[in-house]
Formats: C-alpha cells, sequence, structure tokens
C-alpha cells in the first residue's frame, strides 16, 4: 500500500464504500489526506449560562433519572432524561435514538452535544460523547451520500496506517528552518485531528505557505520565461523622433508617467516580450502613456494594435491618435462597420499600409491579418478574458503586450491575479486637475440638490444621472430608471434635454446617444451603470447617483470618473439612506479621498477579492486554504522567495535547494 493506492485498500473500506468518496474527488490515499476539513466542531464543554438560546454546544452534568423511551409511530421515538450542571436541572431528549439508552445510568457523568432550549431548560440531543473532548473535531465539506463519520473513520484508517508518514516532504529544509515551519506529515495530520488551536494554527500556516509558495513559483517562472532575451522581439524605436513627439504635446508628462513610459519603452527594445499592466486612476495619462508605446513602435517600423471594449470607445481612441499622429495612417476596426468598408480596412492593414489600428473584439478575430504587428494593447482589460488576450497575442509574432486599467487594482491582487506580468502605475493625476467635490446627501435633501442643478444647467452644465442598481433584477433595473427618467423630463422640461441610456439598446443606440451628449444636443442623461467604461465628456460636470450605497467603492469611484476630466469643477452627489453600517462607511469614504488606490484597498477589506472581480472572470487563483487578503503576508514572502530562487542561475540548472541559502534574507519571515 502506498499513496497512490486506491482507498478501498484501507481497513474498514471496501469497494464500495471507496466509490462513495470518488463524488469528492478522493480516488487514493494521497487525495484522502490531502482534503483537509472547513472547519472545526468545539467540543469542549459549556456552561448553560454562557450559551444562546438555540446555540449548539456540549453540554456535560450528571444524570438525575433513568433514559425513558416513548413510541409514538411506526420507527420514532423519544428519550429523556434529566440532568444537573451544577444547581441547573436540564431536559434533555433524544429523538429516534432509543439504543443510548444503555450509556445512560443515573448518577453517571455524561457530555451531550445538542442544541439548547434556553426557555425550557432544555437540550435536544444530537449525540452523546464519550467525553468533553479538550481537541477539537474536524468538519469535512460533503456531499449527498457520505457522513462526516464515514469520511473521519476513512482518514483516521489511513492514519493509523501512517499513511501521512508517507507524504514526501515537498518544500526545502532550507525554508522549513528558516520560517519554522511544521514538516509536511505532521501538518496534515494536525490539519485533520489538531491536539488544540495552536497546534491546528502551526499546521495551518504551514500548508498555506506551501500553497502560495508553489503558485508562486510558478508565476515567477512563467514570467522568467518572459524574461529570456529572444522570447519576444526587440523594437528598436527611433529616440529622436520620439523626443520630438514629446516636445509637441501640449503638455509636459507627470513623473509618474515618465516613469511609466520608460519602464514600457525598455521592455520594447530588449529582446524579451513585454507583458505588462499599466494601471492609473481615471484621468491619470494612460492613453497618452500608450499612444506614445505604439507611435515608438511605428518608427521601429512595427505595427501596433490598440483594443478597447465598446465602440464609442474605439472611436474615441481613433480620435485621439489620429489627432496625435495627422502624418500616420490610422485604420479603425469594428463589427458594426459596413462589410466593403471593412474589406478594404482589413487589406490595408494585411498590407501593412496601415501604422496603427484601433478597435473592439472585431481585432482579433480571424479575418483579421496583421503586417508585422509588435505592440498589443488592451484597455480596461478585465473586461477580455484570458483567451481573448491570448488570440490576440497569436496574431504577431508574439507582441509585446501591454493591458491597460482604471480600476486601480490593489497590491494584494495585481501579484496574485496579474502576477506573472510586470506593473507600472500613474499614481499621480496632471497638474492642476481640480480633484471632484464629492458629497453625500439625503433622499430628503434632492429638492435642494435638484435646485441647484438647475442653477448650474443655465451655466452650461451636463450632468449624469445613475438610476438605482437592482441587483439580480436587469428588469426592475430598468423600470427604475425609466421611471426616473419621466420623473427628471418633467421636472427639467424647460432647463434641458434628458435622455435615457440602459442595457437593453443596441449597441448603435447607446452610441449614438453618448454622441448626442458629447455634442451637447443633451443636458441630462440617465442611466443604468452602462455607461461605467472610458467615455469622455469633458463638459459633463455633475455626476448624480441614486442610491449609492447599492454600489461598491471602485464602482462609485469609477462612475465619478465619468466627470471632472476638463478643467471646470466638477461635482459627484450621492443620494442614500445607508441602512447597513458598511453602506454609511461607503458614504463616508468617497466623500473623504479621491484616491482610487486608496478606494480599492478599502473596497478589499469591505467586500472580499470575489466581489469586487469575480473570481473566475478575473482569473483569480483559487486556493484550498490560503486566502490573498488575509494571508497577505505570507504571500508576500513567499513572492519574495519565489522570485530570490528563480532568479539564481544555479538553481535553475540544478535545482538543488541548497543553491538557495546565500540568497534568503535571515530577516524575512512572516507571522
Ligand atoms: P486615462 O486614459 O488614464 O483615463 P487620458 O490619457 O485619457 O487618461 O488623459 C485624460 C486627459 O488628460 C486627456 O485629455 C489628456 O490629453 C490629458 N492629459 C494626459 N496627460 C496629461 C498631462 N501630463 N498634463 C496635462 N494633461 C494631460
Ligand atoms: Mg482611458
Amino acid at each position: 500500500m502506498d499513496l497512490q493506492s486506491s482507498i478501498a485498500e484501507l481497513k474498514g473500506l471496501g469497494p464500495k464504500s471507496a466509490e462513495k468518496f470518488h463524488k469528492i474527488n478522493i480516488y487514493t490515499i494521497e487525495d484522502l489526506l490531502l482534503y483537509y476539513p472547513f472547519r472545526y466542531e468545539d467540543f469542549k464543554s459549556k456552561s448553560v449560562f454562557e450559551l444562546a438560546d438555540g446555540e449548539k454546544a456540549v453540554i456535560t452534568g450528571t444524570v438525575v433519572t433513568p433514559a425513558n423511551v416513548q413510541y409514538y409511530g411506526y420507527k420514532r421515538n423519544r428519550l429523556s432524561f434529566k440532568m444537573k450542571q451544577g444547581e441547573t436541572v436540564i431536559n434533555v431528549s433524544f429523538f429516534n435514538q432509543p439504543y443510548l439508552q444503555d450509556k445512560i445510568a443515573a448518577g453517571s457523568q455524561l457530555a451531550v452535544f445538542g442544541k439548547w432550549q434556553a426557555l425550557k431548560s432544555a437540550v435536544t440531543g444530537i449525540k452523546i460523547l464519550a467525553e468533553a473532548a479538550d481537541d477539537m473535531q474536524p468538519v469535512y465539506r460533503l456531499v449527498q451520500g457520505i457522513t462526516q463519520n464515514a469520511l473521519v473513520k476513512a482518514i483516521k484508517s489511513a492514519f493509523s496506517a501512517d499513511a501521512h508518514k508517507w507524504l514526501p516532504e515537498n518544500l526545502p529544509q532550507v525554508l522549513l528552518d528558516k520560517y519554522r515551519l511544521l514538516g509536511r506529515s505532521q501538518a496534515t495530520a494536525a490539519m485533520h485531528f489538531p491536539k488544540d488551536l495552536a497546534q491546528y494554527r502551526q499546521a495551518l500556516r504551514r500548508i498555506k505557505f506551501e500553497e502560495l509558495f508553489y503558485f508562486q513559483m510558478n508565476l515567477q517562472l512563467l514570467k522568467a520565461a518572459d524574461k529570456a532575451e529572444s522570447s519576444g522581439i526587440a523594437v528598436k524605436y527611433d529616440e529622436k523622433r520620439l523626443e520630438q513627439k514629446f516636445a509637441e504635446l501640449p503638455f509636459s508628462l507627470t513623473e509618474a508617467q515618465k516613469n511609466s513610459l520608460s519602464e514600457i519603452l525598455a521592455d520594447m527594445k530588449s529582446g524579451r516580450h513585454m507583458n505588462r499592466l499599466l494601471q492609473g486612476d481615471v484621468g491619470s495619462g494612460k492613453t497618452v502613456i500608450a499612444s506614445l508605446a505604439m507611435y515608438a513602435a511605428y518608427t521601429a517600423g512595427w505595427q501596433s494594435a490598440l483594443m478597447v471594449p465598446t465602440e464609442i470607445l474605439a472611436e474615441q481612441h481613433y480620435e485621439s491618435l489620429s489627432a496625435l499622429f495627422p502624418d500616420l495612417s490610422i485604420a479603425i476596426l469594428t463589427s458594426g462597420m459596413k462589410a466593403a468598408v471593412k474589406r478594404t480596412v482589413l487589406s490595408a492593414i494585411a498590407s501593412g499600409s496601415v501604422n496603427m489600428v484601433v478597435g473592439t473584439h472585431a481585432l482579433i478575430q480571424e479575418a483579421v491579418t496583421y503586417h508585422r504587428l509588435g505592440l498589443v494593447i488592451t484597455d480596461e482589460q478585465h473586461r477580455f478574458g484570458v483567451r481573448q488576450r491570448r488570440l490576440f497575442r497569436e496574431k504577431g509574432a508574439n507582441p509585446d503586450v501591454l493591458m491597460m486599467t482604471a480600476t486601480p487594482i490593489p497590491r494584494t491582487l495585481a501579484i496574485t491575479a496579474f502576477g506573472e506580468m510586470d506593473v507600472s502605475t500613474i499614481d499621480e493625476l496632471p497638474a492642476g486637475r481640480k480633484p471632484v467635490v464629492t458629497r453625500w446627501v439625503k433622499h430628503s435633501e434632492l429638492d435642494t440638490v435638484f435646485s441647484w442643478i438647475r442653477s448650474e444647467l443655465k451655466k452650461a452644465a451636463q450632468v449624469y444621472v445613475i438610476s438605482p442598481l437592482i441587483e439580480e433584477s436587469e428588469s426592475l433595473d430598468l423600470k427604475n430608471a425609466v421611471a426616473l427618467h419621466e420623473e427628471l423630463s418633467a421636472y427639467f422640461a424647460e432647463d434641458a434635454k434628458v435622455a435615457l441610456l440602459h442595457g437593453r439598446l443596441k449597441n448603435d443606440e447607446k452610441d449614438s446617444i453618448m454622441q448626442d451628449f458629447k455634442n451637447k444636443k443633451i443636458q441630462i442623461l440617465v442611466s443604468t451603470t452602462v455607461i461605467e467604461v472610458g467615455v469622455n465628456v469633458p463638459d459633463a460636470t455633475i455626476m448624480l447617483i441614486m442610491d449609492a450605497d447599492r454600489f461598491g467603492l471602485s464602482q462609485l469611484h469609477q462612475l465619478r470618473g465619468r466627470v471632472g476630466r476638463g478643467d471646470k469643477q466638477s461635482y459627484a452627489i450621492l443620494v442614500a439612506n445607508p441602512k447597513t453600517d458598511s453602506g454609511k462607511e461607503r458614504m463616508q469614504i468617497m466623500t473623504q479621498t479621491n484616491d482610487g488606490f486608496l478606494l480599492a484597498e478599502a473596497d478589499l477589506k469591505l467586500r472580499g477579492a470575489g466581489e469586487i472581480f469575480g473570481t473566475r472572470q478575473s482569473g483569480l487563483p483559487e486556493f484550498q486554504v490560503a486566502d490573498i487578503v488575509e494571508d497577505f503576508n505570507i504571500l508576500e514572502e513567499a513572492r519574495r522567495v519565489a522570485a530570490r530562487i528563480v532568479s539564481d542561475e544555479n538553481w535553475r540548472q540544478d535545482k538543488r535547494w541548497a543553491s538557495i541559502l546565500p540568497h534568503l534574507d535571515q530577516k524575512d519571515s512572516f507571522d
């Protein structure tokens, strides 16, 4: 018998019962050992005075009456007796477990695990324990057909065969010593049956490190492969011409922009493959940096492509690129284009007469052939899945890749979700930008807000109004938006043209409404959250968000980023009567800061990672025991040490852990 043996070989388990475990993916003894509990039951005895009504606990006492069983129907019965804890008399009942009668003798001590009913001073028993236990009982995730007892029995059987001792240590001794980690078999045993909380914590610490360390090793190896010379293309751009372009800009770049651009250019120039995330708050000037990178590629004779999530964004970028580079041939490609136009564009891209291409998903469709595609950029990257990003990459000979995002990604997530990428951050806004003034008002103050908006409209302001988000009900969302639109149309009939934008509209309908708003044919735009992404309307200065407490911080910040894009003072008005503390807290934080990174960190703490990105869609890894937010310290240390190991040439050659010893800084550890 070894780790790879079927669990059917364990004592007490036959082929039939072994098969049941297949449902939870346990086939071998190793699978069984590595199936950790997700929580523990605390079987320490409690005083009934500490218990809340309905709480489940272990209650010990002295039996004062013999057990009596009453039958009342087919296979239905109730066993009852009284016991005393101190001076408190407790009525104990067990349903349909008449065989317990033998275990209950007047005068004996008993430990009952059950549900406390304070009013009746009664316990509905679940089981009788040999004694109140000091250790913690494992609770496993199960599916129908497998019981906790059966699983515990199987695991105990594996342990009594000493199977856990067969688990090879998979962490190098140098790391075990450095971080004072439990050995693997000891940790595994303690994960299932910890003696006490302290031992459980030690086991958990070791297993989490193991998980995060190997995760980081994989990322760092991927990264190292990208970093290898000649893994990509060397874009030999013309520095003189690029500098000339800088000089022509109507503004000078911020320090953060300069730093990001030189990181990008260094990647492009080298023969290594670039895989970089450019993150920065809305309006921090990412697009300019991306455009300059595209220009650099052009001066070296490479084509570049910029992919964005919507047609209107494609048009916006197309216009700004054309304005920035009037001498270049720039093409736009979207799926909505007329077939004949599209054909012309496609052949121009293929022949290389086009220097830069901007477009939507159409850019990665099969019909598109590029000519020396050297740089691809995606905007608002998490709208594109991993598969789409890869498709794009395969369109060229492994072109350099830059992804831009205006959703600041907390450091924690950046090194996990995008850990294989390098990150450049623009963490300052261009000088002279006026921060958006944010106010939180109650519904009762709407009258005042509306009459203020009326006076701002007279000064040519344009206004976004976001209708409340109704979770899980798109139709209610729409109903709300429609009602709000009617209300505001009536109220502002004399002052403004009010339009409605929502997700059920066709793309070209949405685009034409946005164009009208941009061209000032519309002054008030009522919308569901579909306008969240990237559209630039510099004269829109007011963002009114109804029931703002229904949105997360990151989303509110995104919405607020739609205003404050010009040189006029802009305002965000959050209308909310939050019922929860978290809702109030979010409203307050919004009025206190305009810093997207601070907000993203706060959001992560308040709502958790999955809520922000949606685990699946973001490609966030899932761990069995580690939590990337809670275990950030371990994750950081794992990253640090994995990066050092992978950067060691000796290790890469002989994979002998001993060679990493000199790289370990004794000071580094984690708690
Ligand atoms: P992002 O893509 O990060 O949202 P953009 O690149 O679209 O930001 O920049 C927003 C606006 O600020 C644009 O009108 C752009 O021309 C302008 N801008 C960018 N960088 C600077 C700068 N360093 N100084 C002044 N204005 C800038
Ligand atoms: Mg942008």
